[in-house]
């Protein structure tokens, strides 16, 4: 007889679980349980008139590989497009700046385009080039990503240079968030050459030394949906079952495996993977190391689309985008002119302004309407461009809790959870964007992870 295993969300993490595990073990009746009537997830599309505007996440490191051959595996490969390269700037002070030639994640890699910023002061940048003197000090067992920058750079290219940059991908406060849980390789560079900017500019060099410069992002010419819509296809053809409507409310160990709990009526399942967020999990699993999930933080995000005919939107600043200082007293945190980062994006003729707003600890989200958020977002734009007129149209999408908080400490936290949950939990695992990395195709990576931990038992 066929072994039974519910996969709770049908988001990204979800839908490559069933997708690994049925590729691993047919053995398996699939079910994906899931409790809104669409898949995806925080991933949504809107696709309308010539425009094809990331709602959620925006696209992906084409670095990490796995998200790619996983599109090449569903037949997406001919739609995959990269980004337009261009200039990025940081609002600092209340004003744009190109961000330095050759800076990594806001670590200086080559001089003459430091030295000439004025981003930071001179004193500011003789703080960072004692990187070079300063040695490298044992952080064990982790330590902020704030508190290890600020040590050998100083705290002004932390603050206007790295902080806007990095903090930006996690929603975090650079001084709470782990360097060995996000940046763990900086640590390595580090130690490895002495020195910070030693190091990535020696890692520079060999990157360089590999071939042409191109885009680092991933995107598909129809939208992230798109890539959810066929994974969601593949696996449906392939036996399994996604169950919309379907909210988990309940999971209870049996002595044989587990009674899932949906809509008051009681379900039995051999194997679980849980791939919901931790606010909803939490709930679930509170036993042994687990309660760290209890107080586990989340900001909130939303992001603001507002599209222009173009004749609207002066734009002094030729680039792709901006990242903002937490100096600087606005409410966005980003953004994006989406039509020249994209060329997929925007009919022609078009200009697509693409912000965020939310940071740790302010409740712009959680307080304000979508009007407000509009008209918080616009008076903000309207510093950094001159624009003129009403959007033809604008989307407010809030996304209440979606970022999770690796505050200093989680990883080794994540880790003593994942044996407690393997020697307590048996056929169970509980994975996604709350435990290693929120990154799309970090959550495929660990998809892939607990698919084979089932398939294999
Ligand atoms: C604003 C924003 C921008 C981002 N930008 C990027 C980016 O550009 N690039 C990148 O790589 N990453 C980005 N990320 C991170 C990435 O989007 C997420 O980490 C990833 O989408 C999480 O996917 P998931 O499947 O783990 O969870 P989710 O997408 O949250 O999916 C969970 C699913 O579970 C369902 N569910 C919830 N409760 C229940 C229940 N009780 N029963 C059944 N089902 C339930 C939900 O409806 C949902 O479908 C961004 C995140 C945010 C919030």
């Amino acid at each position: 007889m066929m072994k039974r295993c519910a996969i709770i969300g049908a988001g990204i993490t979800g839908l490559s679980a069933a997708y690994y595990l049925n590729q691993e073990n047919q053995d398996y009746a699939i079910d994906i349980l899931e409790a809104s009537d669409t898949p995806g997830g925080k991933i949504k599309t809107y696709r309308k008139d010539g425009y094809t505007i990331e709602l959620g996440p925006e696209s992906y490191l084409g670095r990490k590989k796995i998200m790619t051959e996983l599109a090449t595996e569903i037949g997406m490969k001919d739609d995959l497009v990269i980004n337009n390269t261009g200039q990025s700037y940081i609002y600092a002070k209340n004003k744009l700046y190109p961000i330095p030639g050759g800076a990594i994640l806001g670590i200086p890699t080559e001089v003459r385009p430091f030295i000439t910023t004025r981003l930071i002061s001179p004193i500011g940048k003789l703080r960072a080039a004692m990187d070079y003197v300063i040695k490298p000090k044992p952080m064990n067992p982790d330590v902020s990503v704030g508190a290890f920058f600020r040590r050998r750079l100083g705290n002004e290219t932390l603050e206007n240079l790295i902080e806007p940059l990095m903090s930006g991908i996690y929603g975090a406060d650079i001084d709470k968030l782990s360097l060995k849980s996000t940046f763990p390789d900086f640590k390595v560079t580090e130690e490895k050459h002495g020195g910070l900017i030693k190091g990535m500019r020696a890692n520079r060099k060999k990157m360089n030394s590999k071939g042409p410069k191109i885009g680092q992002f991933r995107q598909f010419k129809n939208g992230l949906e798109s890539f959810i819509e066929r994974l969601a296809e593949v696996v449906t053809e392939r036996g399994v079952q996604i169950k919309y409507n379907n909210k988990v409310q309940a999971i209870k160990q049996t002595n044989s495996g587990y009674e899932i709990t949906i809509n008051g009526e009681t379900h039995y399942y051999d194997s679980v993977i849980v791939t919901v967020p931790h606010t909803v999990f939490k709930d679930w699993f509170n036993d042994g190391p687990l309660d760290y999930f209890q107080t586990m933080k989340t900001t909130s995000v939303a992001t603001v689309v507002m599209a222009f005919d173009e004749s609207q939107v002066n734009n002094k600043a030729n680039g792709t985008g901006f990242v903002i200082a937490r100096n600087s007293d606005t409410v966005i945190t980003a953004c994006t002119w989406t039509d020249k980062k994209w060329q997929h994006a925007a009919p022609k003729g078009k200009t697509l302004l693409r912000a965020y707003v939310g940071r740790p600890g302010d409740n712009v989200v959680n307080e304000n309407d979508e009007e407000t958020i509009v008209k918080l977002a616009r008076k903000d734009l309207d510093k950094m461009m001159d624009i003129s007129g009403d959007p033809e149209f604008s989307i407010v999408t809030k996304l209440p809790n979606s970022m999770p908080q690796y505050e200093v400490g989680h990883i080794d936290k994540i880790h003593a959870i994942q044996h407690y949950i393997a020697t307590h939990y048996p056929n169970l695992v509980i994975t996604g964007a709350s435990f290693e990395a929120v990154g799309l195709p970090d959550c495929i990576a660990q998809a892939q992870k607990a698919a084979l931990k089932i398939a294999h038992r």
